[in-house]
């Protein structure tokens, strides 16, 4: 019987491919920087990696269940088509299963990176013991994933759970998407960081210009949690702002889907309370009394892993019935 699964993440910065154990538990893994390759170089570059850590781990093929991958796109999940990469241009109806297939010999399951992160954190992490969750990524953009009594939502068309474009407000910044006032047009990390900008410009203060040597360019998310803990009462506010926005959105996510918990993940997370604290405010101001009083507005816990961790969750979830 199969004992290992390869899990890959394909990240807009760094690849990351692993073999797991059917425990969740990485045995080995190997990571490149994902621009280095284009296209079907990229896919051949993944199936190599996955080859040699196969080979130094001295495992059969035979002892391999599949191989399980989350991209950052729109996934057709039946199909294994990615219908457009976000961050890796003019890639687009990638028929990512169908080739991993041919070149691997491997059962191979495609989904969107937030889909699969969110079956990692069900299974391993901070949604363990939950049936109905929400997963919310906040970076460059903002992803979404539901799951609802234990299986993920993916939608008539494999493109549910974008909570990033929830309109918040219709004159809003226009978004990505080309609609204007989503919540990413407010909270993404570019549209937050050069509103902060913005503020800067004003004059205010703020401890920010300095601990940034005067360049608005070299203000990060982790820059602006630093001048928060020093007590900066602009980015104090502005984490403020970025903390309703989404408490805002996730207002209407608890009032339609009555999750147990709702799960805030990526690297703009790690700024911690300054985020938590007015997210869960809003939600006790604004949600629905009886949706309100059981959510549980927690961060994702696997980090770095939980690509990985999650792909090869989605091969042992979906194995079964690929067989039958
Ligand atoms: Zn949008």
């Amino acid at each position: 019987m199969a004992r290992y699964i390869i899990g890959v993440d394909v990240g807009g910065t760094h690849t990351k491919v692993a073999i797991l154990n059917l425990r969740g538990r990485i045995i080995a893994k190997d990571s490149f920087l994902t621009k280095r390759y284009k296209k079907d170089a990229l896919i051949k570059a993944i199936s190599s990696a996955s080859d040699g850590l196969i080979k130094q781990n001295k495992i059969g093929k035979k002892d391999i269940l599949g191989l399980g991958i989350g991209v950052p796109g729109l996934v057709d999940f039946k199909k294994g088509l990615v219908f457009y990469f976000v961050n890796i241009p003019g890639w687009k109806n990638a028929a990512l299963k169908k080739k991993f297939e041919s070149i691997t010999g491997l059962a191979t399951f495609v989904d969107n990176d937030v889909n699969v992160m969110a079956l990692g954190e069900m299974t391993f992490g901070a949604g363990k013991g939950y049936a109905n969750a929400v997963c919310l990524t906040l970076g460059t953009g903002v992803g979404g994933a539901v799951i609802i009594e234990g299986s993920l939502y993916r939608g008539s068309g494999w493109v549910a759970g974008e909570i990033g474009h929830i309109q918040l407000n219709e004159k809003g910044p226009l978004c990505n998407c080309g609609n204007s006032g989503c919540l990413e047009a407010y909270v993404g990390r570019e549209y937050f960081l050069n509103d902060v900008r913005k503020s800067l410009k004003k004059g205010s203060g703020s401890i920010i210009g300095k601990l940034a040597k005067g360049r608005p360019r070299d203000i990060t998310p982790e820059l602006l949690t630093r001048a928060a803990a020093a007590g900066d009462t602009l980015a104090k506010k502005k984490w403020k702002e970025m903390g309703e926005h989404i408490g805002n959105a996730l207002v209407g996510v608890i009032n339609l889907l009555n999750p147990e918990v709702i799960i805030i993940g990526g690297g703009i997370a790690e700024t911690g309370r300054f985020i938590f604290d007015p997210v869960r405010r809003t939600i006790r101001k604004r949600a629905m009394k009886v949706q309100k009083r059981t959510v549980k507005i927690v961060k994702a816990k696997l980090g770095n892993d939980a690509g990985v961790i999650g792909a090869a969750e989605l091969v042992k979830k979906n194995i079964k019935a690929y067989r039958s």
